[in-house]
């Protein structure tokens, strides 16, 4: 192996990339409107790589720098054995790897809580919009909020340290935004509030979901002190300590706040394609240099001219007229 694919990775502008983000799956139990159509088309699971390939793709990866994997998808826990996945990719932590972790829509941790946390995970984001059973239903068109909660309980029982992620949805749920709050801090999980992101055709016009962040915060603050801390957590989120519940907020601003410069991660698909960019449209196919060789010479070579092209950030717009500002699903690219 040649020196330049030992070398840990970092981008034109000296950015270091430490974070990989491996979308296992694009199908998913739920469809939730802010992110898939109803009649979503998924990809014929040919193309998907195998399990045994996410895993030689992630440990390149950690080879050359990343500390820190998530999973996600789609939903990652319906990719049917992820936990042999979860297991091998465990092998990592204490070596090159810190964190192990992923994103879920919480709807099948309540059987696999006890098995993630038995394997290492410390930590998982649970996305949940809404505490209104009757919402939840809308939201998601096709979740069972009862269930999503029992899962929450097995994570939390289970030691997961759990961190609920919530996409700020004007009229949805922008009512809700304190009770959420109250509800994840009293039961000591942190919570984050996401932006609306322009990313793939909903059937929906977006300009009618998008609630701007710095609203939301500037109504929080009528009723709670809100205190910049410097946690960051290698992500985009900026965090407040909340006073009144001693909870931590995290505010994903994506459209409000250009949180480029800081970027440490890229994502791979479940098709294996590397997007260097959540918000631009540049990707390089890992697939087929993967699976041309046994060795990972090739793979090392496309990974650095991928990295080598990584933008200096996005410039995602909503309003009326645009088209998504990128036309795949976050479920491709994996949130
Ligand atoms: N299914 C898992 C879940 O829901 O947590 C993982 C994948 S999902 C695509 C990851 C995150 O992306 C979720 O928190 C979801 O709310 C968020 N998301 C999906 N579409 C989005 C959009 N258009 N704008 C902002 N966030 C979005
Ligand atoms: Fe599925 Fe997550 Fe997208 Fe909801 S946000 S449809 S749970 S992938």
């Amino acid at each position: 192996m040649t020196d330049d694919h030992a070398a840990n990775l970092v981008d034109p502008f000296g950015r270091a990339i430490t974070y990989l983000r491996v979308s296992v799956t694009d199908r998913c139990d739920f469809r939730c409107t802010y992110c898939m159509a109803e009649d979503m088309t998924f990809l014929p699971r040919k193309n998907l790589l195998t399990l045994e390939e996410i895993d030689r793709l992630s440990s390149a990866f950690i080879q050359r720098g990343v500390r820190k994997l998530r999973l996600t998808g789609g939903e990652p826990l319906v990719r049917r054995n992820v936990m042999s996945l979860i297991e091998s990719l465990s092998r990592h932590l204490g070596g090159g790897l810190d964190e192990l972790t992923l994103t879920t829509n919480g709807s099948q941790l309540y059987r696999f809580a006890d098995q993630l946390a038995d394997l290492g995970v410390k930590r998982i984001n649970v996305s949940l919009d809404t505490l209104d059973a009757a919402k939840f239903s809308v939201l998601t068109r096709w979740g069972d909020f009862n269930q999503v909660m029992r899962g929450i309980d097995a994570a939390a029982r289970a030691g997961l340290k759990i961190k609920i992620n919530a996409v700020a949805l004007r009229d949805m749920n922008e009512d809700e935004i304190e009770d959420l709050l109250r509800w994840a801090h009293g039961r000591g999980f942190d919570l984050t509030l996401i932006e609306t992101m322009p990313l793939g055709d909903v059937g929906t016009d977006r300009t009618d979901q998008y609630l701007p962040l710095s609203l939301v915060r500037a109504r929080l603050s009528q009723h709670f002190a809100l205190e910049d801390i410097p946690d960051r957590t290698g992500g985009p989120a900026r965090y407040v300590r909340v006073r009144e519940t001693g909870g931590r907020l995290g505010f994903i601003t994506p459209m409000t706040h250009n949180f480029c410069e800081s970027c440490n991660r890229v994502r791979v698909t479940c098709t294996g394609t590397l997007y260097m960019c959540l918000g631009q449209e540049d990707s390089a196919d890992l697939r087929e240099p993967m699976r041309a060789s046994d060795s990972d010479e090739l793979l090392h070579a496309a990974i650095n001219n991928a990295i080598a092209r990584k933008p200096k950030g996005h410039d995602f717009v909503i309003d009326r007229d645009s088209a998504p500002a990128v036309t795949r699903h976050m479920s491709a690219t994996g949130g």
